[in-house]
């Protein structure tokens, strides 16, 4: 399934829904009240519900069955597919062929650092910042795992079973602030600095998350272009090693690491500016486009 957050124009709150195959979408709170099956507004609140797959799987067929909560995608705002997680955790060093090109060696644990879930936006929406803040903004494309069960010191052998899906992600970073501040969560924790999309597809449909192409493009321009199959730690290390230290919860959003290419050590630097458009894209999950402006 393909889960996101969608509004209508004239809706105050986004609800949960699957997108179907074509341009039809599934609101799933209200389709789950006339089948009989409890469905929260938020993606978050979702995951957290006992056995959400099978629950949303009913609904979407009650749905397509009835004509129920049924509606055309190109009347919808999309919204990130998932907001206010507990948690965002990030991954630095992750690529082979990035570490090669920045001559660092290869590291032997995972290096975390996290991101608020503030920086949280979707697609179609618009990164923004301003230059008095930052001069260097940079784009990072990533693969996102989203958990969908609490993880608490499992094996990597049972990790996966904790995964809800995939996104695509752009963990955009200040780089005069992340390298200037000596650690960087501010650097990488400005509003809108993480846009996440366009869905979550759920890890039954998704295609082998260690296999997949992964890129970046500004104004057109293709900047990262790499394979998930260059990951120094799997999706399966990662997620074990985050829970022997805490806890992962339902709608956490783990970001994966970036592969090379990113603007701040290209010759010459391409940094983000006011009016550039930069779209980011993994096989299989889709493409994440964002405008940039200057506050
Ligand atoms: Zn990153």
């Amino acid at each position: 399934m393909r889960i996101g957050q969608y509004s209508a124009d004239d809706a105050v709150e986004p609800w949960t829904g699957v997108r179907l195959d074509g341009e039809t979408v599934v609101n799933l709170p209200e389709a789950g009240v006339q089948a009989g099956v409890g469905i929260p507004r938020t993606t978050v609140e979702l995951l957290s519900t006992w056995e959400w797959q099978e629950k949303t799987e009913m609904v979407v067929e009650y749905a397509r069955e009835t004509g129920t909560g049924l509606y055309d995608a190109a009347g919808l705002e999309r919204h990130a597919p998932v907001t206010d997680p507990q948690k965002v955790v990030c991954v630095g060093l992750n690529y082979v062929d990035h570490a090669e090109e920045g001559g660092n060696p290869i590291p032997e644990t995972p290096v975390l650092f996290s991101k608020f879930p503030t920086t949280i936006t979707g697609p179609d929406s618009t990164i923004s910042w301003s230059p008095d803040l930052t001069e260097k903004v940079d784009y990072e494309a990533e693969l996102v795992v989203v958990v969908g069960r609490e993880a608490r010191r499992v094996d990597e052998s049972e990790a996966l079973d904790h995964v809800a899906g995939y996104l695509v992600g752009n963990d955009v970073s200040a780089r005069d602030l992340q390298h200037g501040d000596g650690q960087w969560v501010r650097g990488k924790s400005l509003d809108s600095f993480a846009p996440i999309g366009p869905e979550l597809v759920t890890a039954d449909e998704a295609p082998d998350p260690h296999d997949l192409d992964i890129w970046t493009e500004v104004n057109g321009d293709r900047l990262q272009e790499s394979s998930t199959s260059n990951f120094i730690f799997g999706v399966d290390e990662i997620v074990s090693f985050c829970s022997q230290a805490f806890t992962l919860t339902p709608g956490d959003l783990v970001f994966t690491g970036t592969p090379p290419g990113v603007g701040v050590y290209r010759e010459p630097p391409v940094l983000l500016g006011d009016g550039d458009e930069v779209t980011v894209g993994v096989e299989g999950l889709g493409e994440l486009r964002n405008d940039c402006a200057f506050e």
